[in-house]
């Protein structure tokens, strides 16, 4: 929520008020320096809700003053350009220290009032070396950028928790990854881009006082509410606990897979960050694992709510020393069972317009995923077209029923769902009734999700200059719990061509 006037006051680029909080820690934990500047930038997409959030004029994004600094050529007035050091657990492996290797914060802008924090950092991802980079170049690809500032705008749009997109600006320098591309810098806007890495990189450096800065940092900044607890840090790791476990109960609840969940790309704040190989179930299994590199699917779809409890392990023992009794680090953790449970079972819920919980659902809801699984159903179609049943009508089931290869498995499922939803309809809950159930699973199951292919189709435009279908993908994916008619395309099965698409580390 807009803070009153806040975006009625949209300002100029250069009026952004920063503050730098996160520079005002000691200098261990950054490094400051320049952005390397990207010959010849060019504008390849802004997104006008996430400079609404900073007070940002949507007018500024033709200027050439926007594009020098969003390419990392020119410093805004204000801003104090450093990179963050962190570690990290990447694949299980302890990966000791990484830190921002290509992305440079400029400071925070002041942001709506509920923001937490009251600011968001504006984080430049591309912008050149840093002595974070180890062996890579400083820099990211178009492809990758465009996945990002796309994917964050998305689930946004979807209502979970995520770092936001301010634009990507492109240029012709080339970038060597398996084949050649080109540079690009993508802008990301977050409360804070500090993540459970940052802790760890205390920890296995025996830093304890770094450490304790670092989480009354976090603690004062973004979770004041804990400051007087009883015990602030336990509590802190407690609330992180409960925040992962529910962000990644909806993940599962629109089929988004992180794709390198690594300690370092793991929020402070539970929200989506770092994206890089992710995707959007399609064809649904259970085991579907969207990274070409993750060859052992640690990262598969099922296994996400099981690594982010193993992630939030790996803070808890960062934490520690600051916790004081192991004790108290599991009872923190333990939450995160129920946490998870209790958000799944509402999402789940929700998804099937059930308004009661009853005792066997979770056999109708196993029996779900078992059909889905046996019959490989596209995740979002099913649960959008399940909107549609009517409870006297199985005529109305056709587009569904298509979904499916096995027909008469569907009917036995859809006749137990029937029989659910009357009894749902006890004590004449009219709000159960078809109309109204439609429209409440129409509002929580989104019709127009990120599909990698609609991502590739934009992308392969851009890389020849035509950011058209980014915006109009933009547009569509702003909205994507409404039936938009001029774009049922995008809302269609993924042709065939997209089972060959890959997406990898590589970014
Ligand atoms: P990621 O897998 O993108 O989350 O990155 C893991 C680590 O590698 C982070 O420390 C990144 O900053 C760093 N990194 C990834 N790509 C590059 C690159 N092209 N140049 C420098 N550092 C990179
Ligand atoms: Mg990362």
């Amino acid at each position: 929520m807009n803070a009153p006037g806040f975006a009625a006051a949209l300002k100029p680029l250069d009026q952004l008020p920063f503050s730098h909080s996160y520079a005002a820690l000691p200098p261990a934990f950054y490094t400051r320096l320049q952005p390397t500047p990207l010959p010849a930038p060019y504008l390849v997409c802004a997104s006008p809700a996430a400079a609404a959030l900073i007070g940002l004029d949507p007018a500024e994004f033709a200027t050439p003053e926007f594009i020098a600094t969003f390419a990392g050529n020119r410093i805004p007035p204000g801003a104090q350009p450093l990179a963050a050091v962190y570690s990290g657990h990447q694949f299980g492996v302890w990966a000791g220290q990484l830190g921002d290797g290509r992305a440079i914060l400029l400071g925070e802008a002041a942001a709506e009032a509920s923001a937490p924090g009251g600011a968001l950092e504006i984080q430049l991802k591309g912008a050149g070396l840093t002595p974070y980079s180890r062996m890579g170049d400083g820099r990211a690809v178009l492809r990758s950028s465009i996945r990002e500032f796309l994917c964050s705008e998305a689930m946004a749009a979807l209502g979970i928790p995520t770092s936001r997109a301010l634009c990507v600006i492109g240029s012709d320098e080339p970038v060597m990854r398996e084949r050649l591309e080109t540079a690009a810098v993508a802008t990301r806007l977050a409360p804070s881009f500090i993540r459970f890495g940052s802790f760890e990189h205390w920890y296995y450096r025996d830093r304890t006082a770094e450490l304790k800065t670092l989480a009354d940092y976090v603690i004062a900044r973004f979770y004041p509410e804990l400051r007087d607890a009883d015990k602030p840090y336990q509590a802190l790791l407690a609330e992180v606990t409960r925040r992962t476990a529910e962000l990644v109960a909806q993940w599962q609840a629109v089929g988004f897979m992180h794709g390198v969940l690594n300690t370092d790309n793991m929020s402070i704040l539970g929200i989506t960050i770092d994206y890089g190989p992710f995707g959007f179930m399609e064809a649904f299994d259970a085991g579907h694992i969207c990274n070409h590199s993750d060859t052992q699917g640690r990262y598969a779809y099922a296994m996400q709510p099981k690594i982010c409890h193993w992630n939030c392990y790996a803070l808890g023992q960062a934490l520690l020393p600051l916790i004081g009794e192991v004790d108290d680090v599991h009872a923190a953790l333990s939450g995160y069972a129920s946490a998870y449970q209790e958000k799944i079972d509402a999402l789940l819920h929700a998804k099937l317009g059930l308004q009661t919980r009853q005792d066997d659902d979770s056999q109708l809801i196993d029996a779900m995923f078992k059909l889905m699984q046996d019959n490989h159903v596209d995740f979002t179609l099913f649960f959008r077209r399940l909107g549609d049943l009517q409870q006297e009508n199985p005529a109305a089931d056709e587009p569904l029923r298509d979904l499916f290869i096995d027909r008469p498995a569907f009917d036995d499922w859809a006749s137990q769902y029937r029989l659910r939803l009357g009894r749902e309809n006890d004590g004449g809950r009219d709000s159960a009734s078809d109309a109204a159930r439609r429209a409440a699973m129409h509002a929580v199951n989104p019709k127009y999700i990120l599909r990698n292919y609609l991502a590739q189709v934009a992308i392969e435009k851009a890389q020849n200059k035509d950011f058209s279908e980014i915006a109009r993908l933009l547009k569509v994916l702003e909205h994507p719990f409404d039936d938009q008619p001029e774009y049922e395309a995008y809302a269609a099965l993924p042709p065939d061509w997209a089972s060959q698409l890959e997406v990898s580390c590589s970014s």
